[in-house]
């Protein structure tokens, strides 16, 4: 890396792995591997005591102590604590990923000496609430988080650089419309990009928190589990670390699947064993819905950004599972068009991560950017509002899913009497009219208002959705800005992210005067 600069790195954090990038001397992405010499960390941790273990140790430990490993806190983001509690003790998710992000911390530290500043990637469908959770456990980690970047726009950005398009001398102009299918172990994203020379927009993004190749694993336990049953009467995933093993060898025959045309999976519970031999038609058999589930949600984001099969100039593939060769045949038998496989599936996300690092600390020197990236946003947002007619709660969208950001809103509220010296808004994510449907991103509680305010006051409430998809409120009274407080749902406050931060990392808090 260039002396006169920090380090610039990107962050892959992972459901299953999670893979760090850093730009070298001459401004190119590289992998960086872990303690044990690894490309890609397990993003599990085990507690084990007061230690925790981070990466492949704590896979292993599944076999033996499963009771005690957090596997894939990424999905459970946005809730206020992990499910299962772990040596007498429940964790935010996003400290568990914290803790992942730590390793990754110590581990880098020592091949590039300490830095602070990161990017980190999130899949371009998590809400604001995760892409908080994701900020923090940054935070947490010891990290100032310059940015949460969509981890298909990372991967359209690492594309466009293996393609020499961010090049100064680059004079490829021509407007390239890009599909982004990315399924990785527990989220899948797709996203149309328009990539024009060294501008990067997004114009449509779609996709599920709860589908990765952890759910082609657990057809696979299921298969294997009721094969079990069905011969011996019991079932091995009552015992949780027999479920651990059975797991972890069901993903081994599902990798091997993507290479052979047969794998066998043998299981052992309560001294029986069964032995069952899978083959790729049946697997992919037992998966179809889950397949067809993307396929579905691919259509339509090209639907939502206007285009047509024959309009994309390539489909990239990004996240482990694109593997699997029964993507790569649905892909091509809807599209007409062989997938493209030039980026690295599991290396491509940290690299565009850590390219976009490298562009903010430019930024931050004065330095002309070397591209540019525009995204839109996942879900809409809303206020909870009252109809009139009807005296029914319904969600007023604001800003539109699909919007290019960042972008801003504003609504008028009405104080209802003389001198009122408060207003409640409540804030929600999603497409829905009732607000029960929707995900509830915080409440804006603005008090003290002005005292005397006569009744019909307007107070603004506007809304800056910025290209992270994080949100900022801004409310004024009469064109002045009035303090107020947002509070997030399920979030961790501020002293909460202190101590975990001095916990896991032993790095002090952040205040800007350390700078
Ligand atoms: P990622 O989150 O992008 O690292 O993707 C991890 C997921 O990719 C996990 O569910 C892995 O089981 C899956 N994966 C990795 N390699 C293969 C492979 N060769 N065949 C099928 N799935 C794979």
């Amino acid at each position: 890396m260039s002396q006169n600069r920090p380090p610039a790195v990107g962050i892959d954090l992972g459901t299953t792995y999670s893979v760090v990038a850093c730009l070298d001397d001459v401004n190119r992405p590289q992998t960086l591997v872990n303690g044990e010499g690894d490309k890609l960390t397990p993003s599990a941790v085990l507690f084990d005591g007061t230690d925790t273990v981070v990466g492949k140790e704590a896979v292993k430990a599944v076999a033996t102590d499963a009771e005690r490993v957090a596997l894939c806190a990424k999905l459970e983001l946005g809730s206020r604590m992990y499910d299962k509690v772990m040596g007498g003790r429940q964790y935010p998710p996003e400290a568990i990923e914290a803790w992942v992000l730590n390793k990754i911390r110590l581990d880098s530290q020592r091949q590039i000496g300490p830095f602070e500043k990161v990017v980190i990637t999130v899949p371009a469908y998590f809400d604001e609430t995760r892409r908080k959770a994701t900020q923090d456990a940054g935070y947490m980690a010891g990290f100032d988080v310059m940015d949460i970047i969509n981890e298909p726009t990372a991967a359209a950005v690492a594309f466009g650089y293996q393609r020499g398009m961010l090049n100064p001398d680059s004079r490829k102009q021509e407007s390239k419309k890009v599909l982004v299918y990315d399924l990785g172990g527990g989220t899948f994203d797709v996203t149309v990009m328009d990539i024009t020379g060294r501008d990067f927009v997004a114009l449509a993004t779609d996709g599920d928190v709860h589908l990765g190749g952890r759910d082609w694993d657990q057809r696979m336990v299921d298969y294997v589990a009721e094969e079990f049953v069905r011969q011996h009467g019991i079932d091995p995933r009552e015992d949780p670390n027999t479920s651990g093993r059975l797991w972890r060898d069901c993903e081994d025959a599902k990798r091997t699947l993507s290479a052979r045309s047969k794998a066998s999976v043998a299981c052992d519970y309560h001294g029986r064993t069964v032995r069952v031999e899978v083959s790729r038609e049946k697997f992919d058999e037992i998966t179809r819905d889950l397949l067809d589930r993307t396929a579905f949600t691919t259509r339509q984001t090209l639907q939502a950004a206007g285009l047509e099969w024959g309009q994309l100039e390539r489909i990239l593939l990004v996240g482990g599972s694109t593997r699997m060769p029964a993507v790569r045949q649905m892909l091509q038998e809807l599209s007409g068009k062989e997938p493209d496989h030039s980026v690295s599936p599991d290396e491509a996300v940290a690299h565009g991560a850590a390219l976009h690092a490298g562009l903010l600390i430019d930024e931050s020197l004065g330095k002309p950017p070397r591209f540019r990236i525009q995204n839109v946003n996942s879900h809409s947002l809303g206020v909870v509002a009252t109809d009139a007619a009807t005296s029914r709660l319904r969600n007023v969208i604001l800003i539109p899913r699909n919007s290019p950001l960042p972008v801003s809103a504003k609504r008028i509220f009405r104080t209802q009497k003389e001198n009122q010296r408060s207003i409640l808004v409540r804030v929600v994510e999603g497409e829905s009219a009732s607000p029960e449907d929707c995900s509830p991103i915080g409440k804006c509680s603005i008090k003290p208002l002005p005292p005397d305010l006569p009744v019909m006051t307007p107070i603004e409430v506007a809304f800056r959705y910025e290209v992270n998809g994080r949100l900022t409120v801004v409310v004024s009274v009469a064109g002045k800005e009035i303090a107020h407080e947002f509070q997030r749902e399920n979030s961790l406050t501020q002293e909460q992210l202190d101590s975990w931060r001095e916990y896991i990392s032993g790095v002090p808090r952040y205040s800007p005067e350390t700078e």
